[in-house]
């Protein structure tokens, strides 16, 4: 047995699915990024549809300007971490600007939102301690309770009834209740764009106790009316005691953060190896988000657009005949039932000009292929019916007696 081994394998499963063509779906190589809607991967000109760039942040012009000016006063990176090497004065003034965006009174920020994670979830827990989390978590969060070595016990995605029979049986076994239980979800789930039912959470964790942590990676920006997601969104903010996010999509930059109500995240720095051992975002990176994050205060139109553009996309899908995820919003999924038929469609969608992410399970949920289409602000109606287009005229491809 060597090393390799296991990569022969990963080969040979991606040779059997073709996946090692140029382009390719898992791993597509964009030539040329345009705006945040149009790029061009290889010959094709596409419309950029894949890329969770929610409010089209990525080249808006004062973000860019506000990036160029910190690379001219304060340079590329910072060449270290935050503990080590110390923090500049924007990590800290962008903490200050999370913490009053949330009205919390504190907020720590990671690298990525991978990292935050990571890093809030494996310092919270431990050994002894347990977590109760939606089955549908995104990988960053199952890591984290792996790193924590805390008990891990999952409950149905979106079944607030199955978190409140699993919060029972373990307050059952524990004579100390539920003091030492972290609760977490998401606000919109990654693979099939649906909600928490955040308001029935926020009941039974109420009911039964535990501590609620709430990713928010997709819908801060997107959701609630100052755009700080679905804690927001369904008024339950003073039920949730720590958010996660991250700069990577509304905001258009990369990094992550949490916020919380418990002044004891300050303390989360001091103990938190992803925070520690890992250079803190470049003076450009959190300049951008500064900026970005003052927008989605300042411009509730592009939530507006978003959700326009959302629901023209779902309704039209919809139409055709395409089973799609519950509800519309900025993530809309079509379900495909062969890998072969989605690669083959993906494909098919580059040569008419969109390009979307195609997921194969297990990444995807429910062992079902699927075809994920990420909406912007940025958006023209027009690119949006070519979507449409491209799905109607390439929808044979899905057609169940051409699946092998
Ligand atoms: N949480 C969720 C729910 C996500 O979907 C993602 C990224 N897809 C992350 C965390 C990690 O964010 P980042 O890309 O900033 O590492």
């Amino acid at each position: 047995m060597s090393l390799f081994d296991k990569f022969d394998r990963l080969r040979d499963a991606r040779g059997s699915l073709a996946l090692d063509s140029d382009p390719s779906p898992l791993g597509t190589r964009i030539d040329e990024v345009y705006s945040p809607t149009l790029g061009r991967i290889g010959q094709h000109k596409v419309i950029l549809a894949g890329t969770n760039n929610y409010l089209g942040l990525t080249f808006d012009p004062d973000c860019i300007a506000a990036a160029h000016r910190a690379l001219d006063e304060a340079g590329t990176g910072t060449t270290g971490s935050r503990m080590a090497n110390g923090s500049y004065g924007s990590h800290r003034q962008l903490e200050e600007e999370l913490a009053e965006f949330y009205g919390m009174p504190s907020a720590m920020v990671f690298s990525t939102g991978y990292m935050a994670n990571l890093g809030l979830i494996s310092s919270l827990i431990g050994p002894g301690d347990s977590v109760v989390l939606d089955a549908d978590c995104h990988a960053s969060i199952y890591d984290a309770c792996r790193m924590a070595g805390a008990d891990v016990i999952r409950f149905r995605h979106n079944d607030a009834s199955d978190l409140d029979k699993r919060l029972r049986r373990l307050a059952d076994r524990r004579e100390e209740g539920l003091d030492n239980t972290l609760i977490i979800v998401e606000g919109i789930y990654s693979m099939l764009g649906d909600s928490a039912p955040l308001a029935e959470i926020a009941e039974v964790k109420r009911r039964r106790g535990g501590y609620l942590l709430v990713d928010e990676a997709h819908s801060m920006g997107v959701m609630g009316a100052t755009g700080r997601g679905l804690a927001e969104a369904t008024g339950v903010e003073a039920d949730v005691d720590f958010i996660v996010g991250t700069f990577s999509k509304s905001l258009g930059a990369i990094g992550g953060f949490a916020v919380s109500r418990h002044p004891e995240l300050e303390l989360v720095r001091f103990d938190s190896r992803p925070y520690i051992f890992t250079a803190s975002p470049s003076p450009a990176t959190i300049a951008s988000v500064r900026q970005a994050l003052a927008i989605v205060a300042q411009r509730p139109a592009l939530r507006d657009q978003l959700w326009r553009n959302a629901e023209r996309l779902y309704a039209g899908l919809h139409e055709q005949g395409f089973e799609l995820g519950p509800t519309p919003g900025p993530v809309v999924a079509a379900l495909v039932d062969s890998p072969r038929q989605a690669i083959a469609f993906w494909h098919a969608l580059i040569e008419h000009g969109v390009y979307v992410n195609m997921m194969l399970p297990p990444a995807s949920p429910n062992g079902r292929a699927l075809m994920r289409i990420s909406l912007s602000a940025a958006h023209s109606d027009e690119q949006v019916d070519s979507i449409l287009g491209a799905f109607a005229t390439l929808s044979p491809i899905l057609d169940p007696s051409n699946s092998a």
